[in-house]
């Protein structure tokens, strides 16, 4: 009967050493210089290609040949530990292949993943597009509109999107957009825009708190045409979804989510995933803190020697123990299909708050040091907040939650 185990197999202890030593080695050597000049690092993405941490085989053997679910978290981990913004930057192409891996056919997915990266000579991104000036948290109200041209069997996307990870800089770009707005989520399609599609252009780039290193930009479509094949799942499979949905439209609303919409159904899966990033923000600010502490003295003994500095580490590490114990499960349970509740909500919620305050906590105790860039700790807080904003907001994570634990539709 014992079956519960936490042990990582062989392989994945092989795997987060191999990984570390890339964030050790490669990544926080240069994680500073890239947070100021706030560029896209593309000569550590092409050391990740090199080494076959960035790419197509690894996505598929990290997602895929896995049955665990726990191969992405412990490497994620690993590599957000050593920076947010790189890290990022390196598996920011991962949302635009879960989003065809979960909207696509097979042959969709063998034709337009790989081009999401490239190769290791040549390395290109992947950018997941949802979000819009007036639709991040309220997915279900998108603006941009893919109207269907039966004549040609194009589609014809118009419309601006918001905060886009690698936006406009992308090979593929993977756009959400309403095919019938009336139906809001339900009404929605994810299309494929190729490479040099005409149309589809770069808006304005942002300037951000953290996460600098990471490209984060606009993207605007006009009277972009992409081939009906671009469709993810085709066009059956959305005209039925489509007509089930009108039938929907016309019965009184009952208790549930609105029904499984393309972005949300990508979000689901990829909550584990950003909550290990979280994990790994936090753990390099603990681990920071944790050695300051026992070399830092104050009234002549280590500051660790006080139990409200001990305390305080004593609850990091706690709680990065925890959270990871939420993300490990939630990544367990979405590879093996068996989602409850709302784990993979439970444990990105979890995680962005530990990152969030454990960040904070090791700016306390590194004290004036820790407010300054000469020390990692302030660029680790600045990072960490991003993990209670995107992929679902705190607020958004409790209302899957609250939804998932009650079946009611809490507003
Ligand atoms: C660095 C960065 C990278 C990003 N990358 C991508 C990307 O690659 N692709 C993509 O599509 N998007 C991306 N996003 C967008 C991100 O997912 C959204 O910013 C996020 O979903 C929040 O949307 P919003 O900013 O419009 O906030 P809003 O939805 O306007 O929310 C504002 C506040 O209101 C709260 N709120 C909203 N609705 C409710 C409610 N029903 N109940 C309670 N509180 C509520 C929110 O929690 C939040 O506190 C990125 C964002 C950032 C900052």
């Amino acid at each position: 009967m014992s079956q519960f185990s936490l042990a990582l197999s062989e392989d994945q202890e092989q795997l987060k050493d191999w990984v570390h030593q890339f964030a050790k080695d490669v990544v926080r050597p240069v994680a500073e210089e890239w947070d100021e000049r706030e560029e896209f690092p593309w000569p550590v993405v092409q050391e990740a290609a090199k080494i076959g941490l960035y790419g197509f085989d690894f996505m598929a053997q990290a997602m895929l040949g896995d049955e665990t679910g726990l191969t992405m978290p412990i490497a994620i981990e690993e590599l957000f530990w050593g920076d947010a913004g790189i890290g990022l930057s390196i598996m920011g192409s991962g949302l635009a292949a879960a989003g065809i891996a979960g909207n696509g056919t097979p042959e969709q997915l063998g034709e337009w993943v790989p081009q999401c990266y490239g190769t290791a000579d040549d390395v290109k991104l992947g950018a997941f597009c949802v979000s819009e000036p007036d639709a991040g948290s309220d997915v279900s109200s998108l603006r941009t509109r893919a109207v269907y041209d039966e004549a040609k069997d194009e589609w014809v996307l118009n419309g601006t999107k918001a905060w886009i990870t690698n936006g406009g800089i992308a090979n593929v770009h993977v756009v959400v957009a309403a095919v019938e707005p009336d139906l809001k989520g339900r009404g929605q399609a994810s299309f494929i825009v190729p490479p040099n599609t005409p149309g589809l252009s770069m808006g304005q780039k942002y300037k951000k708190h953290g996460i600098k290193a990471s490209h984060t930009s606009e993207v605007v479509l006009e009277d972009v045409r992409v081939p009906g094949s671009c469709l993810l799942g085709g066009k059956e499979k959305l005209d039925e979804k489509l007509a089930r949905a009108r039938e929907a439209l016309n019965k009184p609303k009952t208790t549930g989510t609105s029904g499984k919409q393309p972005a949300m159904a990508t979000f689901e899966a990829t909550r584990p995933a950003v909550g290990a990033q979280a994990i790994g923000v936090a753990r390099a600010a603990y681990e920071y803190s944790l050695q300051y502490a026992q070399e830092r003295e104050a009234f002549g003994k280590p500051i660790i020697k006080n139990q409200s500095i001990a305390f305080m580490l004593a609850d990091m590490c706690t709680e990065i123990d925890a959270a990871r114990l939420l993300v490990h499960r939630a990544a367990w349970l979405s590879r093996n299909g068996q989602y409850v509740n709302a784990e993979g909500s439970q444990s990105k919620l979890k995680a962005g708050r530990v990152a969030v305050w454990v960040t904070e906590r090791a700016i306390q105790i590194l004290g004036g040091y820790g407010y300054t860039r000469e020390y990692p700790v302030e660029r680790w807080h600045r990072d960490a907040k991003i993990f209670d904003i995107f992929e679902g907001t705190e607020q958004i994570q409790q209302l899957v939650i609250a939804r998932a634990i009650s079946g009611l539709r809490i507003e």
